[in-house]
């Protein structure tokens, strides 16, 4: 199947949906996390070969944003850095993460921007993913299917955020910081991330 075959039917990285098995565990043990799956509609865990359909993993980050509501940012924000992590650890070839981190962060922060973007797919679904700037970096993502139909008073792409965060702390800079200030959940045309690098 083609990137856009793919794109079009919704699929989405299954670490959207596993890298939650951990923090919520550390909050409410395997229970929480199993019940949390069941709330959710989703009767077995990914095997993590390949993407998986988005309309699941969106139905359970709406049910942890709705079951957890004071802990939900935290615990989408740790799925987020362990889903940077797993990218780090099985997606970046070591040669060009020693590559960016000993280029200046002037020039590496394009290159990761890009790679990003190349693997959008992965992380944004059916979403449209676009770099809207670069000094500023600034990310967008439009019709995130991971917020569809969601209505909050501020930006709720947690696990987004992090996702980027992380992967530009480790690549780039242990300074960075990666903020959404605009989301699709607040009325805004499109989710959009802005980098402090
Ligand atoms: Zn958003």
């Amino acid at each position: 199947m083609d990137r856009q075959s793919l794109q079009a039917d919704g699929m989405i990285g299954p670490n959207a949906l596993t890298q939650f098995r951990s923090p919520l565990e550390k909050q409410g043990g395997q229970d929480l996390f199993e019940t949390l799956l069941q709330d959710a509609r989703i009767a077995s865990l990914p095997d993590m070969s390949g993407l998986i359909p988005e309309g699941p993993v969106a139905r359970f980050h709406k049910t942890v944003r709705a079951t957890l509501p004071d802990l939900s940012a935290e615990i989408s924000r740790a799925a987020g850095v362990g889903t940077a992590d797993y990218v780090l650890k099985h997606r970046v070839p070591g040669l060009a993460q020693t590559l960016l981190k000993v280029l200046p962060a002037s020039v590496s922060k394009h290159l990761l921007a890009n790679a990003i973007s190349k693997n959008a797919w992965t992380f944004a679904g059916s979403g449209q993913f676009e770099i809207a700037g670069r000094t500023p970096l600034v990310f967008i993502l439009k019709d995130n299917p991971l917020i569809a139909g969601e209505r909050a008073g501020h930006p709720i792409c947690h696990w987004h955020v992090a996702v980027f965060e992380r992967l530009f702390q480790e690549l780039i800079g242990s300074h960075v910081r990666v903020t959404e200030t605009k989301c699709g959940a607040c009325g805004a045309d499109a989710c959009r991330f802005e980098f402090n690098i």
